[in-house]
């Protein structure tokens, strides 16, 4: 990643737009960068911070701020070494902000914020059968180009007796909060397979996901149609073939 290296420009323009949880970390941290701060947060408890994982744990209310003043001023410097004129040229005037802004409250928020509270039901009519959530609209990016992965995903669970269940629309939440990240399909899907694994202790799930990756349609091998399939299967949905099927063939029908 070329934007390491890249010296800070002068901290004049920013200090003037600076929020007061802002002015607090700066003072704090005497010029030290806010990712410099967290990272070191991260480093002391040994956690991981790869592009897929959140680290909502690290950091302290109104740093998000913070966080988008020092990607805008990097980004900034990533326009210039571009030889864009971001002076004159208007559409890309506030892009460094723009594109700050997007990262960290957008396509890559599932980072930085905690996971969403899930309001538990108790399986009081004791279903076992199958249940198959979707298709959920997908919207991540590859953490080898930042393109953006457009796709759907399926969700089968086979709850248990005793299972806790949650209500339908978190696992649209919980998907959204994991594909909120620079991914990778394959990683993406066990994430959350082990989650809801974890959450609602099911018998089986299983997930399926379909989705077009930009850096094989805009980049690299321009191939318009290229699109990526794959699927985890845990538990029964592994152990019994019937079940499987059962739940392939329902999607077929969606
Ligand atoms: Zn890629």
């Amino acid at each position: 990643m070329p934007t390491k290296k890249i010296t800070t420009p002068v901290k004049k323009a920013v200090a003037k737009k600076a929020t007061p949880a802002k002015k607090a970390s700066q003072k704090a941290d005497a010029g030290i960068p806010l990712s410099v701060v967290i990272r070191k947060r991260i480093q002391a408890q040994k956690a991981r911070f790869h592009a897929n994982d959140n680290i909502s744990a690290f950091i302290k209310p109104g740093e998000l701020e913070g966080l988008v003043d020092e990607v805008a001023e990097k980004m900034q410097a990533v326009l210039e070494s571009l030889v864009i004129d971001t002076d004159s040229d208007h559409n890309t005037k506030n892009t460094s902000r723009r594109v700050a802004k997007m990262y960290v409250q957008e396509v890559f928020n599932g980072r930085y914020t905690e996971q969403p509270t899930l309001t538990k039901f108790p399986n009081i009519s004791h279903l076992n059968e199958l249940m198959i959530i979707g298709p959920i609209t997908v919207r991540s990016a590859c953490s080898h180009h930042l393109c953006p992965i457009m796709g759907r995903v399926w969700i089968g669970v086979l709850p248990n007796k005793q299972s806790a269940l949650i209500g339908l629309s978190k696992y649209s939440r919980l998907t959204e909060w994991v594909m909120c990240r620079p991914q990778i399909q394959e990683e993406a899907v066990v994430e959350l397979a082990d989650m809801l694994e974890r959450k609602i202790k099911p018998i089986g799930v299983a997930i399926v996901m379909d989705a077009d990756h930009f850096c094989m349609q805009w980049r690299g091998v321009k191939d318009r149609d290229s699109k990526m399939v794959n699927s985890v299967m845990r538990g029964a949905f592994l152990k019994d073939p019937n079940l499987r099927r059962e739940f392939l063939s329902l999607l077929e029908k969606r």
